[in-house]
């Protein structure tokens, strides 16, 4: 027998007594079906209600041919009287984004002549696809109508019109519809045929956030939140612009271009920070006498990039040089094309990554640098023999 939906009757009914029709096990997952539920099933987008059902947790709800089955924690006897109380909270957060994208979807889609091509409702945000292209200023325009409509608190009905007036209606749909229609109406904003839970008007829907468009296929993907998650994204957005503007010693509106000059600063930094080095090693260089044999420098703040010109620079005098950098980098560098072999030489008692020519070989060595030092002069000693 068809389970009785309390909740397409009521959508803010959140206990009710009931008797369980069926129960079931299998593989070990226990389902009960229900004379009535307020217990909404996964469908149409939105995910299933949580709750209590006879002192024991529903954990899931689906509907198959017209009987909701309600997964729950532990069994309950056919025949036993229950109390059935849904996750208040769970629910109202979905019925408030439910909601709020039908006001989205419908402004979209008469604006734009598309369809709601596809819906997802995640715990964090909800997406919505549109075979239509759409730039960030619409949809910012799309967001100020639909938070205008949220503000005039248009009544959100359910309506089942007769087959002739269901003819004669225009309406969105997801899909391909037969049997009785059930058709969600918001003045000025949308007509669709859903099945799913909402708020009683719109300005319970509080307000609604984009907060991304993306190319999708040949339209785009809107991320959204609504409601009670629109306004906890706000604060939480806020407390993040606010940490990151004290740390600029900014005004919170002056945060992207305070983040611009430190950036800015920071390549200025690294480039004289570059300069620097190079300075320094020509300097080494110059210190090191002429026709010296090995020369090993560690200099663990210069990036991989800067650790060829430093080798040259010292390989003006020495013949051959080891230069290590951060991140494990290295550059191996022989005057007599002998890189290959010194490299070779150091592998038994390093990890070692990276190659190249006789002349220069360079990449990645782990271990220690003291020892690395004196295994390196060694080798590079013993070639000089
Ligand atoms: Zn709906």
């Amino acid at each position: 027998m068809e389970t009785v939906k309390l909740y397409e009757q009521d959508a803010y009914r959140t206990a009710f007594s009931t008797v369980v029709e069926d129960s079931i096990s299998e593989k070990g997952i226990f389902k009960v079906a229900l004379r009535e539920t307020a217990f909404y099933p996964e469908g149409g987008g939105q995910p299933a209600d949580h709750g209590m059902l006879g002192g024991v947790k529903v954990l899931d709800v689906h509907e198959r041919d017209g009987v909701i089955w309600h997964t729950v924690s532990e069994p309950l006897p056919k025949g036993a009287a229950v109390d059935g109380e849904i996750d208040w909270a769970r629910r109202y957060d979905f019925m408030q984004n439910h909601s709020g994208e039908h006001v989205v979807s419908g402004i979209i889609c008469s604006t734009f002549g598309c369809s709601n091509v596809g819906f997802h409702m995640g715990s964090d945000v909800i997406t919505m696809d549109f075979n239509t292209p759409m730039t960030w200023e619409q949809a910012m325009e799309i967001e100020r109508r639909a938070n205008e409509a949220i503000g005039r608190q248009i009544p959100i009905a359910a309506l089942y019109p007769s087959p002739e007036d269901l003819a004669r209606l225009e309406y969105r749909s997801k899909k391909e519809l037969s049997g009785r229609v059930r058709i969600i109406t918001i003045e000025g904003c949308d007509t669709c045929a859903c099945c799913g839970t909402h708020v009683r008007n719109t300005g319970e829907i509080r307000m609604v956030k984009i907060l991304s468009v993306q190319n999708y296929k040949s339209g785009v993907r809107i991320a959204m939140v609504s409601g009670n998650r629109a306004i906890a994204d706000y604060a939480r957005k806020h407390g993040y612009i606010t940490a990151a503007a004290r740390l600029l010693s900014a005004k919170p509106e002056e945060t992207p271009s305070a983040v611009e000059r430190v950036l800015e600063e920071n390549g200025r930094l690294r480039y004289e920070m570059a300069e620097l080095r190079r300075r320094i090693a020509r300097l080494q260089a110059q210190a090191i006498p002429a026709g010296t044999a090995v020369c090993f420098l560690d200099e663990p703040s210069a990036p991989a990039r800067e650790l060829r010109e430093i080798a040259n620079a010292l390989g003006e005098r020495a013949e051959h040089v080891m230069v290590t950098g951060e991140n494990d980098s290295y550059v191996i560098r022989s005057g007599r094309n002998q890189a290959r072999v010194l490299l070779h030489a150091l592998k038994e008692n390093f990890s070692i990554q990276g190659g190249g020519s006789e002349q220069m070989v360079q990449g990645v060595i782990r271990g220690d640098r003291a020892k690395l030092e004196g295994l390196f002069k060694a080798a590079a000693e013993k070639i000089q023999e």
